[in-house]
């Protein structure tokens, strides 16, 4: 079994439902289990076009390769609508795989560790909250870059329905 973790994000749309409604398609999967899922943040654009984003990270734990990850990540996007008409055009629901066990390879189908994970405020903030020892190869503990992107706006949402759809997800797995 491997740890990974996923950032959801999107600014077309009610991202919010979106990103409940993709967890939950996750959920279902057999081979992976949801262990922890973050609030919601709302972030601005960083070098993207559009509005605000909606931001959120999950915990899972898979028996998937990576590369099955990436392909159940780009199948979810799909099934929510994602079309991509340009690079960083607003979007419906990007998945991204953040890390994935100490794993780190550069290659352009799927660069691991996610080479934006300690540039961004929507990433770094919503997997602290979920993970907040988190440390990976080469890089260190990720709580140290929070200074470096302390210049980029968002905000953490109140937590609506957070820990009733962590139950719901886990009720899911469970069964
Ligand atoms: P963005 O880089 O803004 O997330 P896309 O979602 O359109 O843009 O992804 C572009 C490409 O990035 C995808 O075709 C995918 O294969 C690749 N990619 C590389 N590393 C990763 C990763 N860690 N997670 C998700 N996609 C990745
Ligand atoms: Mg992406």
């Amino acid at each position: 079994m491997a740890r990974a973790f996923i950032g959801f994000g999107g600014n077309i749309g009610d991202t919010r439902q979106l990103i409940t409604d993709a967890i939950i398609c996750l959920a279902q999967r057999r081979e992976l289990q949801i262990l922890a899922k973050s609030c919601f943040y709302q972030s601005a654009p960083v070098d993207a076009a559009g509005g605000d984003y909606i931001n959120s990270v999950i915990e899972i734990e898979t028996q998937l390769s990576p590369y099955g990850l990436l392909h159940v990540c780009q199948a979810v996007e799909q099934e929510f609508g994602r079309e991509r008409p340009y690079a960083n055009a607003p979007r419906t629901l990007d998945l991204d795989i953040l890390a994935f066990e100490g794993i780190s390879q550069n290659e352009v189908e799927l660069t691991l560790p996610h080479p934006r994970i300690i540039e961004r405020s929507f990433v770094l903030l919503p997997l602290l909250e979920i993970a907040p020892d988190f440390f990976l190869p080469n890089i260190g503990k990720l709580q140290a870059y929070l200074p470096k992107v302390a210049h980029q706006r968002i905000e953490k949402l109140p937590c609506r329905n957070c820990s009733c759809i962590e139950k719901d997800v886990s009720t899911q797995v469970a069964h």
